[in-house]
């Protein structure tokens, strides 16, 4: 018995040492090792195996950015840049956003990172590939350099690394503030000048159906001296006989006075507190990913696509159905181009691809839009109000994969250029100024293959097939 026991931890002692990358990838997936199977401490040498694996994974995926990266701005035609379009550097961060279904906020910083994991952070950038820390060990190490004159951020760098593997970020962050403090200290105090520069009221809606609102960038003093002031009144309050958790006093009495109320006044304000804030039932709060229930969502089809009539002219009394089996349709199309093309020539064979399709459906598009008040097409360059609201209610936001921009703020767009374009719903959608102008840049393409059903092509002959039911 406690020779097996032995056996076993064998089997993973070697492992903390063992580096991350393909051989460990196996023994990670090794049927042999059924976690039930395992001792308390082979457990732990397992998740610390998978989270070096993490990291090796995550500097493949920020090295093949970098690559990417570095051949479109290669491509680049140097000259005038045209403000019409979209730079290298903007595009290949709408590539990556499209590409991993990340924000482009995301995508910029994930770009940013793998620019400067091949570049100035090298080290870093091998430390994250060999496991020996993680990726958010990374970005602090990015995050705390950038402004640090190159020699400082070398020194920082360095010392950084010497002992990033066994602390926490936080641990890092605060070693990383003191190095640079010492090495650079007119540095860190500009940067600190810049950031307070842009200081800014905050408010963003969370998973709960709640919103937070902050005050970001405060210098230092400021945000303690104001927190210090608001606690000590919840004290008092509590102190008083308010039976609440310090924290929901702290936040009404902020509240209060951020609502123009004295500080006397929003104290009498609290002590009466509405029966529901008592603490008898401690209520969780989910804190999950952004939920957005499909089923929901699909139900809110578009008219225009739910009256339209089937590329053959039957028409079709629906929903998503006709809408799902068209996109797939054209999803297997251009899958089959991708799976039977020389890899070179892929870009060039998408375009067509979708060109041709684009044009198959010319017919019965017009039909189907035809089919509705036998209007297709309005005259004059501008929408009517009518037909403005109808693309509104189609498409929430823009039509970009991964934009969230609300269509409010949107151009509503021409998909084909008005002349030879009509102003009409099956050539009309809402794009952000970003996108409008990724639109225009060199290599992407966009298609409204039916009415609200668009069709990206980007310049590695990528696909994004965006519906009207996306949200
Ligand atoms: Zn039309
Ligand atoms: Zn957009």
């Amino acid at each position: 018995m406690s020779s097996e026991i032995v056996d076993r931890q064998r089997e993973w002692q070697d492992r903390t040492w063992f580096p991350p990358g393909p051989q460990l990838a196996i023994c990670l997936s090794g049927g042999k090792e059924r976690l039930a199977d395992l001792t308390d401490d082979e457990l732990l040498q397992v998740a610390a195996a998978a989270r070096r694996q993490t990291s090796w994974a995550q500097a493949r995926e920020l090295a093949a950015i970098a690559e990417l990266q570095q051949r479109r701005t290669g491509a680049e035609v140097d000259g005038d840049p045209d403000y019409r379009v979209l730079s290298a550097h903007e595009a290949v961060t709408e590539e990556v956003s499209a590409a991993l279904s990340v924000t482009g906020n995301a995508a910029a910083t994930l770009v940013h990172l793998a620019e400067r994991l091949v570049g100035p952070l090298a080290a870093t950038g091998a430390a994250l590939e060999a496991g020996r820390i993680d990726l958010s060990k990374a970005r602090a190490i990015s995050a705390a350099t950038e402004t640090l004159p190159d020699e400082a951020a070398e020194k920082v760098e360095a010392a950084a690394l010497e002992k990033a593997s066994t602390q926490t970020t936080g641990q890092l962050r605060r070693r990383i503030k003191r190095l640079a403090e010492r090495l650079a200290p007119e540095a860190v105090e500009e940067r600190k000048r810049e950031a307070v520069r842009q200081r800014r009221l905050e408010i963003w809606d969370t998973p709960s159906g709640t919103t937070d609102l902050a005050l970001c960038d405060l210098a230092a003093e400021d945000a303690h001296a104001i927190f210090n002031k608001i606690t000590a009144a919840a004290q008092g309050l509590k102190h008083d006989g308010d039976p609440r958790p310090l924290n929901l006093i702290r936040t009404d009495l902020a509240t209060q006075l951020l609502y123009g109320a004295d500080l006397p006044a929003a104290l009498r304000a609290l002590l009466t507190p509405p029966p529901d804030d008592l603490p008898t039932a401690h209520r969780t709060v989910g804190h999950g990913c952004e939920g957005r229930t499909d089923a929901a969502e699909s139900a809110s089809s578009s008219p225009s696509i739910a009256d339209a009539a089937e590329p053959g002219g039957r028409s079709v009394a629906g929903d998503g159905v006709f809408v799902s089996e068209l996109v797939d349709r054209i999803e297997r199309r251009l899958a089959h181009v991708r799976d039977h093309v020389q890899p070179e020539r892929l870009p060039i064979a998408i375009r067509r691809a979708a060109q041709r399709i684009h044009q198959e459906l010319a017919g019965a598009r017009d039909d189907a839009c035809r089919g509705r008040d036998e209007r297709h097409g309005r005259p004059g360059y501008r929408p009517p109000a009518a037909l403005r609201l109808e693309i509104e209610a189609r498409h929430a936001t823009c039509v970009f994969p991964t934009c969230n921009q609300p269509v409010h703020r949107c151009d509503i767009d021409h998909t084909i250029p008005w002349r030879p374009g009509t102003t009409c719903r099956c050539n009309l959608a809402p794009l952000c100024r970003r996108h409008h102008r990724l639109k225009q840049t060199p290599g992407w393409k966009l298609h409204q293959v039916w009415p609200g059903i668009l069709l990206w092509i980007t310049p590695s002959g990528a696909w994004y097939i965006v519906r009207s039911d996306r949200r």
